[in-house]
């Protein structure tokens, strides 16, 4: 799956959370369940069938969601926004550092390895991606 798309969802999530609107006490409180939910919306979307695109299309739309991400936690004023796009992105750079063979196994357990999917796929992959992002933009963090 692709990196932007664990990035987009756990924004999203961090988003649909609402936890920006709790009380301060709340709101601290309510922060590590989010970023640990956050890490976990990782394995959740691996194990949905998908297809795998090549690491330079990967990283390309990577970055060009990194930037907006950048914008709308610069818009917010929300450096969660990052925090939660980085913890859903971090098991698959993990992966690609090579942390682990025992954490190399459990993801890859938990990941999708079913028949192939057809191509298309790809582009529900990417709808899918642009709603979660459309979703971030317009859920607007609370000012502190
Ligand atoms: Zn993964």
């Amino acid at each position: 799956m692709l990196v932007a798309t664990h990035m987009a969802a756990a924004a999203a999530l961090y988003k649909l959370s609402s936890i920006d609107k709790l009380s301060r006490p709340a709101r601290l409180a309510a922060i590590p369940a989010v970023l640990i939910l956050s890490f976990a919306s990782h394995f959740a979307l691996d194990a949905i069938p998908h297809r795998e695109l090549q690491m330079p299309g990967n990283v390309a739309i990577g970055l060009l969601v990194i930037a907006w991400l950048c914008l709308i936690a610069w818009r917010d004023k929300d450096v969660l926004v990052l925090a939660t796009a980085f913890l859903g992105a971090l098991p698959d750079l993990m992966w690609v550092l090579k942390i682990s063979p025992a954490y190399d196994a459990i993801h890859s357990s938990l990941h999708f390895s079913g028949v192939r999917v057809p191509s298309y796929i790809l582009l529900v992959e990417l709808a899918g991606m642009v709603a979660l992002m459309i979703i971030v933009s317009l859920r607007r963090s609370r000012s502190q």
